[in-house]
């Protein structure tokens, strides 16, 4: 089901709409958020449109791995090594998703707050 689903991510995907993208592999494409929430903010996405975290399987681990390691190199190219990151998946109405293909939040360049809002 989640497979046919499509969203802007999607499009930037099929590059049908535009995006500032950082890093692209065979299995996840990187771009800068359009709506930064930090200094730093980048979605990293993989290109098999799952809809939410929620709906991954164990097929889908290997591809999860993938995600959280390029989430990491993708950190290290934009400099936050040192002072480090933070790392987001929302999922669903309350986890704050609007977009419905899984994504990671990768931010950076400030002090982040705990708890988050
Ligand atoms: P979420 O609220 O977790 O679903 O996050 C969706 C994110 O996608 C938000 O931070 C948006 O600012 C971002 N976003 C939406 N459309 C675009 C776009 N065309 N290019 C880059 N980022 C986008």
């Amino acid at each position: 089901m989640s497979e046919t689903t499509d969203t802007i991510f999607g499009k930037i995907i099929r590059r049908e709409i535009k995006a500032d993208i950082v890093y692209e592999d065979e299995l996840v494409l990187a771009f800068k958020d359009i709506n930064a929430q930090a200094p730093v903010h980048i979605i990293l996405i993989p290109k098999k449109p799952i809809a939410r975290l929620a709906e991954a399987e164990s097929d889908d681990a290997n591809l999860l791995g993938h995600l959280l390691l390029t989430a990491k190199h993708v950190a290290e190219i934009a400099g936050l090594q040192t002072n480090g990151y933070r790392i987001v998946i929302n999922n669903g109405p309350d986890g704050g998703q609007t977009v419905y293909h899984l994504h990671i939040h990768i931010l950076g360049g400030r002090q982040m707050a705990w708890p988050p809002g």
